[in-house]
């Protein structure tokens, strides 16, 4: 099955940096952006399911992005939003793929004892993932109580929680910086924790999904550690994913190198993504950085954006473009090269 995600001008500009614009305009990308490792070898392993012919379930969003998603799906990939519901919806004989994200613990077991044979289930979790959950079961097997860092329902959180809450003697989940705050030094609980009664005699490991703010977890571990009602042992474990701090980097970066206005791609669903904007925000004016879900964002007279503080969606001139001499484009692990390309020619229709 040919890559639809792959676009050789991307490729180029991934070399190069930046490109003009036939009205003159500059187009500036970061020094890493796009599809990650663990991405790319997740849509590989779905697109090699399809390709063997029986029906293929895809359990949860493969990654965080519409357009891949729905590729997949019209290409013979069937969805399956809630994967707990597997059992009634679909037979063991059908193959069954495991998105980047991973998936809980029980239902691993249960669909592994379930599906017949058993390598019918194709495991694309990637190996950073699979890192945050052995940090996390083994400061539980050695009496640690655990923190997550990472946000409350996203796919991964979720699968690092139920290994968190299955080896460790109390967790406690953290999805925002208020909250660590308020737990960190008011004691707060925040909504999902377990045996808080043992946190003031246990040492705490901090393990944080892999796509959060690195700034952001380290102002967590920092918190935790200063925490005037923890008298024990602190070990931050680092599990953001080299892949997005890379992004991360050079996201920040870009955003200072004098460009007008930055476009930040990707789902809005996308953790990374979101954070890519978050970033963005923290140098340029927020009315200078729109999120765009893809190229259709973009029209001859507006641009339609997502504001993921208020989870609104929002319209701004096109003038807010034309008028930009530098543009600057952000894209997360979970955006296709063919999303970008797409929204150059886009930004030469609208320019
Ligand atoms: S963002 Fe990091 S953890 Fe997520 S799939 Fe990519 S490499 Fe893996």
């Amino acid at each position: 099955m040919q890559n639809p995600f792959h676009s050789p001008r991307i490729d180029a500009l991934r070399k190069g940096g930046s490109m003009e614009l036939p009205n003159g305009q500059r187009v500036l990308f970061p020094r890493a952006f796009g599809f990650c490792g663990g991405v790319r070898h997740a849509v590989d392993l779905l697109a090699g399911a399809l390709e063997k012919g029986r029906c293929v379930w895809l359990l949860g969003a493969m990654i965080h992005n519409p357009s891949v998603n729905s590729w997949f799906i019209q290409n013979g990939a069937v969805l399956c939003d809630e994967p707990s519901r597997i059992f009634d919806l679909a037979q063991p004989q059908d193959v069954f793929v495991v998105p980047a994200f991973g998936l809980p613990v029980g239902l691993t077991e249960q669909l592994e004892s379930w599906v017949q044979p058993p390598g019918r289930i194709v495991d694309a979790t990637c190996a950073f993932v699979q890192h945050v959950w052995a940090a996390a079961q083994t400061a539980g097997c050695n009496g640690s109580a655990v923190v997550v860092h990472g946000k409350s329902g996203h796919q991964e959180t979720e699968s690092i929680w139920s290994r968190a809450t299955l080896f460790a003697p109390a967790c406690v989940l953290l999805s925002t910086l208020e909250e660590a705050r308020a737990f960190a030094k008011q004691r707060i609980l925040p909504p999902r924790v377990t045996h808080p009664e043992l946190l003031d005699k246990l040492p705490w490991t901090l393990v944080n999904q892999t796509t959060v703010l690195s700034q952001e977890t380290l102002a967590v571990a920092e918190l935790l550690d200063s925490s005037p009602w923890h008298q024990a042992a602190f070990t931050p474990s680092g599990t953001v994913c080299p892949a997005t701090r890379a992004r991360q980097e050079a996201a920040l970066e870009l955003c200072h190198a004098a460009c007008d206005v930055i476009l930040v791609i990707g789902g809005t669903d996308s953790s990374n993504t979101t954070q890519l904007y978050r970033l963005a925000t923290t140098v340029l004016p927020p009315e200078r950085c729109l999120f765009l879900e893809d190229e259709h964002c973009l029209t001859i007279d507006t641009i339609r954006h997502y504001n993921p503080t208020t989870g609104k969606w929002q319209c701004s001139p096109i003038q807010l473009l034309r008028s930009s001499s530098q543009i600057g484009i952000l894209a997360g692990a979970s955006c296709p090269d063919s999303s970008l390309d797409a929204l150059l020619n886009s930004l030469v229709v609208s320019g």
